[in-house]
């Protein structure tokens, strides 16, 4: 090149291409930065490459990247000492292949409006920002000189000889346009250096350190250098210390608390891959955030949203992930589709189910220390990835009420001898609220049988999980029925109770039960020890996940469900003895109405009996009216007689105080009974004291 001021237009299919770079991509100006940062790490890189393998054997000198604002003037300067470029070289990577690459990008992505990964536009992204960008310039080769490029975003540019520099290296200079002046203040610029450049493989430089002085912040003169942390995720896992690991989780999430583990990710082959990832402490389930990983491309920050390079179920956790192989400046769908990408995500999983198990079997009680904050990443993991749960079969633990973990295959040698019932299931009992479900969980253990505390946000979906596995086994929450007839045995126990007096008192306990639309009940007679409650209320299991799921999910069946009023068995001990006694109350007040109402029964039904047989022995056609009318008759009669009876039955039943007071017990005892009937059932119960 000579010595005069080149001047040029840049490719040739050009006109538009600054406008749109300007607006296009309106919400990612400030990645401008970063691509220049990028640029200059890279040739600073070849320097040190260069230096290594011997082709340059001069200084390598102070490698610092130098960025530098003018905040008046709105200037921004980017100064590195790397490799630099030639007059011809500046033709050729920033005229034409550089401009080359942005017309492409462009091209590429002229209708979309969200754009996922930027990395391509490179250089050009600088007039995003900028009204006129300079590159001054001076290649590390043997005599060359300094060259200036200057160009206004218009296809024109200028390219001259200059004596501004005489080191190595190059400085992009970018006047910041009007629009974009939040990019000519230092606390911004600032900002963008943490968030992109903080491990960044050579230092950054940024101003000065400042400190307290006199009650305010001055400026030192030691250089602020921006990335001092170290990207401990490029190290061998045995150069670190767990400590190493804390400083760094720090590093990324200053005001989070301590992480449950960390895993080191690290693979070469057949892709690049670096990273940790750390299992967080979640203090309550609300807290549960998404985007949390960071993902780098050789050390420069490309986003914090990670969906679709890591499993959703991991998602959840923290950390960094660094890897070059990933495509950038791919759409969403396009990434999900990568072959590379999937096995990434697959990798990922693998590692990390594998350093759970190994926690697991040489830290078991640490693990089981952590359980109750990991056991939400791990239920995930199992219900929605099918990879995972093969790993996690082995290390997902349950706990019970009295706070023992168990492994699946544990738990079953546990409870099977005892909790199989008679067709061969093994029953897992659980409990939801051990405050709520005491009394259940007491009579459960009673019997010798062992109860699962259950109480985690995804532990509806683990258990349906787990029985989705194991044909043989179902879980029942313990208020799902009474003990018997959770594990139901082979002995039933005989009912003093017989069937007719059964029928005698369901009227009875029907006429005293708490009327509401919003639940239904149902009185049923158990053969249950005569020790037991008298009245037990039990919630149907499978009516009562329906509902749960509806609460949960809604839409089809399930909000079908989410509908119906909810279902209760008003369950009756038909050993107790003040059930019996309540039959003979029953007896002493009202015995002699219902024998008159049995006489008459008796008698129409022996009326009607003679009058049925005569007709059934005849063809329909044979059949006299006058017998057809007499049936019909006796039929109605019979109803009246039987649905009066059954009145009187309920009438004394809502006389019986006894009654109630059984059927409230039971309500208190599930927490359900509340507001005025809880108010009238301590003022019963008071009046019975006294009496
Ligand atoms: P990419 O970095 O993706 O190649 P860019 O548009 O960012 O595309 O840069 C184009 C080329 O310009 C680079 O490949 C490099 O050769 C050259 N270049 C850019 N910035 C610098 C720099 N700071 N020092 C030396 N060369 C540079």
């Amino acid at each position: 090149m000579d010595n005069k001021t080149q001047q040029g237009t840049i490719g040739v299919t050009t006109e538009n291409i600054f406008p749109i770079i300007k607006k296009f991509l309106y919400s990612d100006h400030e990645i401008f930065l970063r691509e220049l940062i990028s640029n200059a790490v890279d040739a600073t890189q070849k320097m040190k490459t260069f230096a290594s393998v011997g082709e340059f054997k001069g200084e390598l000198g102070d490698l610092t990247i130098r960025v530098q604002l003018d905040e008046a003037a709105r200037v921004l300067t980017i100064s590195d000492h790397g490799i630099g470029m030639t007059g011809e070289e500046v033709d050729k990577y920033i005229n034409q292949i550089a401009f080359s690459s942005a017309e492409a990008f462009m091209e590429k992505y002229k209708d979309r409006t969200n754009i996922i990964g930027h990395f391509g536009l490179g250089f050009y992204s600088a007039f995003m920002v900028a009204d006129r960008v300079e590159v001054v310039t001076r290649s590390w080769k043997e005599g060359a000189k300094t060259v200036k490029w200057s160009c206004e975003g218009t296809p024109e540019y200028t390219l001259e000889e200059v004596a501004d520099r005489s080191e190595r290296g190059t400085d992009i200079i970018l006047y910041i346009s009007e629009e974009s002046r939040e990019f000519a203040e230092k606390s911004r610029i600032r900002e963008l250096l943490d968030k992109y450049c903080k491990f960044l493989p050579v230092p950054i430089a940024f101003g000065k350190e400042e400190e307290w002085k006199d009650g305010k912040m001055v400026a030192t003169d030691k250089e602020l250098i921006i990335n001092s942390a170290e990207p401990i995720w490029i190290k061998k896992p045995s150069e670190l210390t767990d400590e190493d690991y804390r400083n760094f989780y720090r590093v990324l999430y200053p005001m989070a608390e301590e992480p449950l583990f960390h895993i080191h990710l690290n693979i070469d082959y057949p892709f690049h891959l670096t990273g940790i990832l750390y299992f967080p402490k979640i203090r309550n389930n609300f807290e549960i955030q998404k985007n949390k990983i960071q993902l780098y491309s050789n050390q420069v920050y490309v986003t914090d949203s990670v969906e679709g390079i890591v499993p959703e179920f991991l998602t959840l956790l923290h950390g960094v992930i660094d890897s070059p192989d990933i495509p950038l400046n791919v759409s969403r769908s396009y990434l999900q589709s990568d072959s590379n990408v999937k096995k990434i995500s697959s990798y990922i999983t693998r590692k990390v189910a594998d350093r759970l198990a190994e926690i697991f079997k040489n830290e078991r009680a640490d693990f089981e220390s952590k359980w109750d904050d990991l056991k939400i990443f791990i239920e995930y993991g199992l219900v929605t990835n099918e990879k995972f749960a093969e790993k996690a079969a082995d290390f997902v633990l349950v706990k019970n009420t009295e706070g023992k973990y168990f492994t699946l295959k544990e738990y079953e040698e546990l409870v099977k001898a005892n909790q199989t019932d008679k067709n061969g299931t093994l029953v897992y009992l659980y409990t939801n609220d051990t405050e709520a479900q005491y009394s259940f969980i007491e009579t459960a253990r009673a019997k010798g049988y062992d109860v699962l505390l259950m109480d985690g946000q995804l532990d509806n979906h683990f258990i349906g999980w787990v029985e989705s596995k194991n044909q043989n086994l179902r879980f029942a929450r313990v208020d799902a029925d009474v003990v018997e007839k959770l594990i139901p045995k082979e002995e039933s126990k005989n009912m003093t109770l017989s069937t007719a007096q059964q029928e005698e008192l369901r009227p009875v306990f029907e006429a005293q039960l708490p009327s509401s639309d919003k639940a239904n009940y149902t009185v049923s007679f158990e053969a249950l020890d005569e020790n037991d409650q008298p009245v037990l209320i039990t919630r149907n299991e499978f009516m009562r996940r329906m509902k749960d799921m509806a609460a949960t999910s809604g839409g089809g069946m399930a909000s079908f469900y989410g509908q119906m009023p909810d279902s209760y068995n008003v369950v009756v001990n038909g050993n107790h003895p003040l059930v019996i006694d309540t039959l003979n109350q029953i007896n002493a007040t009202i015995g002699d109405e219902l024998k008159k109402f049995d006489k008459k029964i008796d008698g129409i039904e022996t009326q009607k009996k003679t009058i049925d047989d005569r007709i059934n022995d005849q063809k329909p056609e044979e059949v006299a009216e006058e017998d057809r009318q007499l049936q019909e008759e006796l039929g109605k009669k019979l109803t009246e007689l039987t649905d009066k009876r059954t009145q009187k039955l309920q009438e004394a039943g809502k006389e019986n105080k006894l009654v109630k007071q059984m059927i409230d017990l039971a309500l208190l005892s599930n927490g359900m009974l509340k507001g005025e009937e809880l108010t009238r059932f301590i003022k019963r119960s008071i009046e019975l004291i006294e009496k």
